[in-house]
């Protein structure tokens, strides 16, 4: 089944697991209708049968598998210097086609440029798949040193955010940079340098340091929405002494999150392979060194783990099953209110551009799409459907786009 979507992240959803809507105070969206279990819709969302019968269970991995698939595309090997003898595959033909909806973001630069004239650059951008490469162990998708003195050069020019799935931490923890915006969670977790012209009436926005203890602006749009927050505010009144142990774990140790994030890592420990990370706002279970034949297995443990959670939800990234708050929130919403924070919106001068490589970065992407403001550029070498304007190969064509968009410093 194809998984392609215009709107967002592939979500697996359980249409018996009791939903309280007005506790959440979730726009009524999020909550897709359940389609008839013989029509399968085209689209995003996927009904999970609750009740298990052989017939049932065997449809039920068979979507699973295919969603998992449809959001894990195995590189396309690509050879640059192309020998005398080379002759086309069918599959290449496809890249081919796929190149010219989606063209190369170099190739096309003097086009982007063109654009670009009078106007001032926002540039967003991912960091797994499209700032380091993607590596089995997450933990080590360390970026280069030419990479991050690109970022850092670019980021002078132009205001740079990065924003990932991961938590903001441990995106800053890769990247290093003082002078970018970081969103981590899905943009539901944003720090950036304090800019004067930053309004401090926005809500959910706070002084705070950051790891150098230079002063920052810590915003957390998606706060307010989290189930977790009671829990949060209940520990932000014990001790600081008690809370400096190791903040995140301590924060995170109270949010239903981290109770996710245990019985994931409880109940996945026998997959060989599978790993089970916390992002504060999000838990990712990994499966890219998790045999092909066990991604059921992987699927059905986690939906196994989310029934008991209303409030949480399961959507698909490359080789990761990412478990998040069911909120109104995602990187698209991160971009508007970073723009907004910036004071970039509704000006006509402002050229907003966005590099990502997954799934999740479409509703980035889209959001640039249908304000025709800006351009998205997808990441990766297997030809599928996006909302992004352009494409880049991989995280080293990326590093030589910052370079050309380097050419246009004012
Ligand atoms: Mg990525």
């Amino acid at each position: 089944m194809d998984l392609k979507s215009n709107h967002a992240a592939p979500v697996l959803t359980d249409p018996a697991a009791p939903i309280n809507k007005s506790r959440l105070g979730m726009h009524s969206s999020l909550f897709p209708c359940s389609p008839p279990l013989a029509v399968l819709p085209p689209g995003i969302f996927l009904t999970i049968p609750r009740k298990k019968t052989g017939i049932l269970d065997e449809f039920r991995s068979s979507i699973w598998l295919d969603a998992m698939k449809s959001s894990s595309p195995p590189p396309k090997k690509i050879t640059k210097d192309v020998s005398n003898e080379y002759s086309p595959t069918d599959a290449d033909v496809a890249y081919n086609a796929w190149m010219a909806k989606y063209p190369s973001a170099i190739a096309s630069f003097e086009q982007i440029a063109n654009h670009a004239k009078g106007k001032r650059i926002a540039l967003f951008l991912d960091y797994d798949g499209t700032l380091s490469p993607i590596v089995d162990n997450p933990e080590c998708a360390f970026m280069s040193d030419a990479m991050r003195a690109n970022v850092k050069k670019v980021a002078k020019y132009f205001p740079t955010a990065i924003i990932s799935g991961r938590s903001r931490e441990k995106v800053y923890e890769f990247v290093r940079l003082t002078e970018l915006y970081y969103a981590g969670s899905h943009g539901m977790d944003i720090m950036g340098p304090v800019r004067e012209h930053i309004s401090n009436d926005l809500p959910n926005c706070i002084r705070s340091m950051d790891e150098q203890g230079k002063e920052v602006n810590l915003f957390q749009p998606a706060g307010e929405f989290l189930p977790v927050i009671e829990e949060r505010k209940q520990a932000d009144a014990e001790s600081e002494a008690e809370r400096s142990e190791e903040s995140v774990a301590y924060q995170a140790e109270r949010s239903g999150t981290t109770r996710v994030f245990r019985s994931l890592v409880q109940c996945t420990k026998d997959i060989v392979g599978a790993k089970v990370e916390n992002n504060k706002f999000c838990v990712s279970v990994h499966y890219r060194n998790v045999d092909e034949k066990s991604w059921t297995v992987v699927a059905q443990r986690v939906h196994d783990v989310l029934k008991d959670y209303a409030h949480l939800r399961l959507t698909h990234g490359r080789k990761v099953l990412e478990v998040r708050p069911v909120i109104n929130w995602d990187k698209g919403k991160a971009v508007t209110f970073l723009l907004e924070s910036l004071g970039l919106s509704h000006c006509d001068d402002v050229l907003p551009i966005y590099v990502g490589d997954d799934r999740t970065d479409e509703d980035a992407f889209k959001v640039l799409r249908e304000g025709n403001r800006g351009y998205g550029i997808l990441v990766g070498s297997a030809p599928k459907e996006s909302n992004a304007a352009y494409s880049l190969r991989d995280p080293l064509e990326v590093m030589e786009f910052l370079k050309s968009l380097m050419t246009l410093k004012k």
